[in-house]
């Protein structure tokens, strides 16, 4: 759809699902702005969405099909994949292959890949990064409500006198839905209750904030159950006629006293109490859950403890009412609709269910079906260990980075004898172990759907022509499954026929027994796939296309129609602390990136919020294990050590840290987050548990710290620490070593690869306090610049990393050699407003010296927080630090 030049997609980051419009620019970058017309964001972006543009850059795309690290043509490679998977399935049957795929594809393509291997294959060996993400909601759902379903949308979070969050910092992975939250609170005045162990960015609108100990959400939610219910708080026409199970969940519930509930939850008897009470009083309550309930060996069971609560209350389904799972990724929805899961079929229906698997296989008319649930993520990659699964083609996502004990992963897939991976990126971890390399298209050339979490189906369009050889995931399988002798069943032409044949299948016996049903689509014309705007599902009977709501008045999908209550003692987490491994490693998000870094990373404005993997720790716990801020940790669980610089901040509680999950060999020396996490799973929904690592730290025990800039992408020292992020104009680097280094002018020309003799360096040195300071500059241009110190380097970074490329004079040759600008030009600091690029040293000017009391007074001020709001928090945040060393 076309208007002026724009095309309508959907942003292709986060769960949201926000509306997006795009348009090509004649430079060849993209413009890109919100949809005002998009249920999910009414025109908002976040800081990710608004820099989409900005990653549009063709370096290090995958452009060829490559075997064995050489360009192939598609049908060599294809030929390849099919005759090896063939040989695989006729030597040692069709379990030993599989597919590993991922949140980022569109629904289209999962609808493909799961016929192929489900269906025509016989495997269900088939599984998802969204078993990493949110697998527990789904079993969760699945236990109470008989289905996968959502019940509620995001209008729910507006309309609910009471959020409370579980395990979600809104504020930086949904930003806009809590944007939406913080705008319906400024005029309704809904309360905010944040649980949390970290004081997160999302704490700026808590009412209440319930530093909770990590993995204890079970416990609250019991005792919340059995608070409610001791109070007469409980619905009883709702429990009676509508669900079943009350009677046990509640005796469950009640094995706890208070006191233990306060012990276990390591919070105060009161904090609980005023909780409890508002919940108690606030009909109008939702509960949104997100990674921090999930990622946990009992996710399946703190969703359902959750929902019992909802369920006791009858607070389900009406308007502003009804838990709520949010999900991480833009398509984890799309792909739990078509049977994503190894233990799903499409539309919903179960593998385990014999109808089921009938009506599939009917519909599809494929020669069997698998017959059992496949391998979940961590068992399969565990089968590639061992050696069953020999043949694997992992689509757009990085299991060398992103699955636990990380390091195994790789070291499987190095062994395994015939890897392939489908991606848009020709460098990442994974891509260094595959055989066979397959170009996808990215954002901006995909064309089909995806669901976001709140039920709503959106078109990803194509705005641009797929560059070299890149093609879509649904017809590279498609491909493969011709080769494979399915000619028919893969012959499609284009997304448009594979959405209409999903469509038919969620109607194939279904009479409102099963809830996923968007049957109105079967016989959708090209012209109407075209132009197919936001729906919600389900879509039977030509229905509106407005917010739809389950559970009101029952009507589960259970065998008798009945909600369940879910029986949900509290289990500690599997792993404990000890003395080797004292502190809790909880992993997680940033505002400004995105999985491994391979699109925001291209953004420099983004990788201006954080350049580099930190670790943050409470004061008590850094002076304990004597770990100096802004030195370098040293961080080992039982399966691996990384590095990591030193964030020091009371927003921890002592005894846990915090590390970001973003980055991988290809932007830093040793910070593979996931390499120290250990592969312990929940037993209902196979997800791992990614927030309780039991972890050591003790300091590096660096000699040198050094910072540079470079126009050319340095060359980085083989040991050490190190963190490389690109910015406008070439790289920022973070480097520190254990190593005697004698010569810096050497290791300056070995990192830079300048020279030339026409060429000006300046250079200070100071033997005595082991300062060494380099500026390269070209043609009167400033090329290259290194600062050395024993201690972490004290330079202006954002000013400096802006000098980069520029003209220098004189004078700013002299401060850029101090590493700081003037006092007639204040450092900016580390960037908190991505889209002006406003710094925090900026915000605390406009905050102590110019007066300002709120966010909007900075925005007056200083522009910050008046473009994508995402770091309206962050300022909120400084405010309120600012504002009480003022009064002090
Ligand atoms: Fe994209 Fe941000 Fe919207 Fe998420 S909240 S979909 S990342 S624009």
């Amino acid at each position: 759809m076309m208007d002026k030049g724009w095309t309508k997609t959907t942003c292709p980051y986060c769960g949201v699902g926000c509306g997006v419009l795009a348009r090509p620019k004649a430079d060849g970058t993209t413009e890109v702005k919100g949809d005002l017309e998009h249920p999910a964001n009414y025109g908002r972006l976040c800081s990710k969405g608004s820099a989409l543009g900005e990653t549009m850059s063709l370096d290090d795309r995958l452009l060829d099909p490559m075997v064995d690290g050489r360009t192939a043509t598609w049908d060599a490679a294809l030929d390849l994949v099919a005759d090896k998977f063939r040989d695989s399935i006729e030597k040692h049957g069709p379990d030993s292959v599989a597919l590993y795929v991922s949140g980022q594809i569109l629904t289209e393509d999962y609808y493909v890949a799961n016929k192929l291997m489900k269906g025509y294959i016989g495997t269900a060996n088939i599984d998802t990064n969204s078993r990493l993400c949110m697998a527990s909601s789904v079993a969760g759902h699945k236990r109470a409500f008989g289905s996968d379903t959502v019940p509620g949308a995001y209008e729910d979070l507006e309309l609910a006198d009471l959020v409370v969050l579980v395990g979600s910092n809104l504020a930086w992975c949904h930003p806009v839905l809590y944007q939406r939250l913080v705008a319906a609170r400024k005029t309704g005045g809904t309360k905010v209750v944040v649980i949390d162990p970290r004081r997160t960015a999302t704490c700026e609108i808590a009412d209440l904030h319930l530093a909770i100990a990590p993995g204890a959400d079970v416990a609250l939610f019991n005792g919340l159950l059995a608070h409610l219910t001791s109070r007469g708080k409980i619905d009883q026409h709702y429990i009676q006629e509508y669900t079943s199970g009350f009677g046990d969940a509640v005796k469950s519930a009640n094995s706890l006293s208070m006191e233990k509930i306060s012990e276990v939850c390591g919070l105060r008897e009161a904090d609980i109490r005023q909780f409890y009470e508002l919940f108690e009083a606030t009909e109008k309550s939702v509960s949104v859950y997100s990674q921090g309930v999930n990622q946990s060996t009992a996710g399946t069971d703190k969703v359902n403890a959750i929902v019992n609560c909802h369920l006791a209350t009858g607070r389900i389904g009406r308007p502003g009412m009804g838990p709520f799972s949010v999900t991480g990724q833009p398509n984890a929805m799309g792909g739990r609709e078509v049977g994503g899961l190894a233990n799903m079929l499409a539309g919903h229906m179960e593998l385990g269910n014999e109808t089921h698997r009938r009506i599939v296989q009917d519909f599809w008319g494929s020669p069997g079906i698998a017959d059992a649930p496949g391998l979940k993520a961590v068992d399969l990659f565990e089968a590639v260990a061992d050696g069953r699964i020999k043949a694997v083609w992992i689509m757009a996502t990085n299991p060398v980075d992103s699955l636990p004990d990380a390091d195994k992963v790789r070291a499987a897939l190095k062994d395994c004898p015939f890897v392939v991976v489908s991606d848009v990126t020709r460098h990442t971890d994974t891509t260094q172990v595959a055989d066979v390399l397959l170009p996808a298209t990215a954002w901006g050339e995909k064309d089909g759907t995806v669901t976001n979490s709140e039920r709503c189906i959106s078109r990803q369009r194509s705005f641009l022509p797929p560059p070299g050889e890149a093609r879509p995931d649904w017809w590279q399988l498609s491909e493969v499954g011709k080769r494979l002798g399915y000619r028919e069943a893969f012959s499609y032409s284009g997304p448009r026929e594979v959405f209409a044949e999903y469509a038919a299948m969620t109607g194939e016996e279904n009479h409102g027994n099963r809830d996923l049903d968007i049957s109105a689509y079967a016989n959708v014309s090209d012209d109407d796939y075209k132009d197919l705007a936001p729906f919600y599902w389900p879509q039977r009977h030509g229905r509106g296309r407005g917010v739809t709501r389950f559970f009101a008045e029952g009507q589960f999908y259970t065998s008798d129609r009945r909600g369940r209550f879910v029986e949900t003692p509290f289990r500690a987490p599997s792993s404990r602390v000890s003395s080797d491994f004292p502190l809790v490693l909880n992993t997680g998000r940033i505002r400004d990136q995105w999985h491994t870094m391979t699109r925001s990373a291209k953004a420099p404005r983004l990788t201006a919020h954080y350049a580099e993997p930190f670790l943050e720790i409470h004061p008590i716990d850094a002076e304990k294990y004597g770990l100096e801020p802004e030195s370098i940790a040293k961080v080992t669980s039982q399966n691996a050590t990384v590095l990591l610089r030193v964030a020091i901040s009371d927003s921890q509680r002592p005894g846990s840290v915090f590390a970001p999950m973003h980055w991988t060999d290809q932007y830093a020396s040793l910070a593979r987050i996931d390499s120290l996490i250990a592969s312990h799973t929940d037993p209902v929904s196979g997800q791992p548990e990614s927030k309780f690592t039991p972890v050591a730290v003790e300091p590096y025990a660096a000699r040198w710290f050094a910072f540079a800039i470079s126009v050319a992408k340095p060359e980085l020292p083989s040991s050490g620490y190190h963190a490389c992020a690109p910015i406008k104009a070439g790289y920022r680097v973070e480097i520190a070593g254990v190593e005697q280094i004698d010569d810096w002018q050497d290791f300056a020309d070995q990192l830079f690869a300048l020279g030339s003799e026409n060429d000006e360096v300046l250079t200070y040195r100071d033997e005595k306090s082991g300062q060494f300071r380099f500026a390269h500059i070209k043609d009167g241009h400033l090329a290259a610049a290194l600062y050395v110190s024993k201690t972490p380097v004290s330079a202006s970074r954002n000013w400096v990393a802006n000098l980069l490329g520029a003209k220098l004079e004189p004078p700013e040759r002299l401060r850029l050699l101090a590493g700081r600008p003037g006092e007639d030009m204040p450092d900016p600091g580390a960037i908190v407003c991505s889209c002006f690029e406003v710094g925090v040293n900026q915000i605390v000017d406009a905050i102590m010296k110019q007066g300002c009391t709120s966010v909007d007074d900075v925005g007056a001020c200083v522009k910050a927080g008046t473009n994508c709001g995402s770091c309206r928090a962050e300022i909120g945040k400084l405010i309120d630090e600012k504002s009480v060393s003022k009064a002090g």
